[in-house]
């Protein structure tokens, strides 16, 4: 039976019918393999966020790049169905960094852990957002090393009972916001939470048109080893700030309702940014700062023009001769 006599059949006209393109991407197209995440884990939201952006872009799977390091969060680019690279532990971000710069027509996403960003990749991370090269970086925070099975992170909040620290977390925890914040170029900076899908969703979004590094901490429930670590975000709205703005997130009518705790933060005020990333009292959600102006890496770097093949190959002979032995000069010398 034909389109036309289908639709004739339940009275509509043809030209009522929605046209899909043949090539049209669905969340389908985008989901890897089973997640093998703990049952409630928060990296399974932020798994559907990626793959909604992706859908909803229309991303070509073969031009994505998910990169990882070591840790639960790391196991991301295996659910993902693009390429992807599952690395070595802290050093996602300048495998990634590798990738973009050699292939900048790739949409490249980087999702480490708490204690792969902040702890062993600490180096990386700074020099990654100096850099700013364009790069969706997913710092999943559940405040401890879950793959290693609770061990403390330096996120993890003080006094916390850990295997590594059994009479509690001796330091205050490290704030990535202010971190990230506190390094010349960063671009992009947000903080949201896995369980609120709407906003993580619009974040993860901006953050993939931003041009250059978004850098987002999400905050991630564990409920294997950190069952109550958000528990008062989740009891109480009222802890969570809202940064609101026409540059930055809007809350719907609805989510308005519920958190109350709202706040008008303009992203390009990074003085401002900076101080409501310092606050111990409320846990604020939305993009702290954004700045597009923030030159990349890969502009500052690109060769004004490419050499041709010519020019590429007296390089390349250049450089072979200076290691060459010249027997002629030698013998002249009477070395030989
Ligand atoms: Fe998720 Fe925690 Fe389980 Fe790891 S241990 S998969 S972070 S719930």
């Amino acid at each position: 039976m034909t389109i036309k006599e289908k639709t004739s059949l339940f009275g509509l006209s043809s030209q009522c019918v929605l046209k899909v393109d043949d090539d049209y991407k669905t969340l389908e197209d985008y989901q890897g393999r089973i997640s093998r995440w703990c049952p409630g884990c928060g990296d399974n939201g932020i798994l559907t966020a990626a793959q909604r952006l992706c859908r909803d872009e229309q991303l070509p799977p073969e031009k994505c790049v998910f990169v990882s390091g070591i840790g639960c969060a790391a196991r991301f680019p295996h659910y993902m169905n693009t390429y992807g690279f599952h690395g070595l532990h802290g050093r996602a971000l300048p495998t990634a960094q590798g990738v973009k710069f050699r292939r900048p027509d790739l949409h490249v996403f980087v999702n480490m852990g708490d204690g792969d960003c902040c702890s062993i990749g600490t180096a990386h991370w700074i020099h990654a957002i100096r850099s700013n090269m364009k790069l969706v970086v997913m710092m999943h925070d559940n405040n401890i090393y879950g793959l290693t099975k609770n061990q403390a992170s330096p996120t993890t909040p003080i006094g916390r009972k850990t295997n590594t620290t059994p009479r509690g977390a001796w330091l205050k925890a490290l704030n990535p916001l202010t971190v990230t914040l506190g390094i010349t170029n960063a671009s992009f900076v947000a903080q949201v939470v896995e369980w609120l899908p709407e906003l993580l969703y619009d974040v993860i979004r901006q953050a993939f048109h931003h041009n250059g590094l978004a850098f987002i901490r999400i905050l991630q429930r564990c409920p294997h080893f950190t069952p109550d670590v958000f528990s008062n975000l989740l009891s109480d709205p009222k802890k969570l700030l809202m940064l609101e703005h026409e540059n930055g997130i809007k809350l719907s009518d609805t989510m308005a309702k519920l958190y109350q705790t709202r706040q008008q933060h303009d992203p390009s005020n990074l003085h401002r940014a900076r101080e409501i990333a310092e606050a111990d009292d409320l846990v604020p959600i939305g993009i702290l700062y954004k700045n597009e102006s923030v030159p990349r890496y890969e502009q500052l770097t690109k060769p004004k023009q490419k050499p041709t093949w010519e020019q590429r190959e007296t390089l390349l002979n250049n450089a072979f001769d200076r290691f060459g032995i010249n027997i002629d000069a030698r013998a002249a010398a009477g070395n030989i």
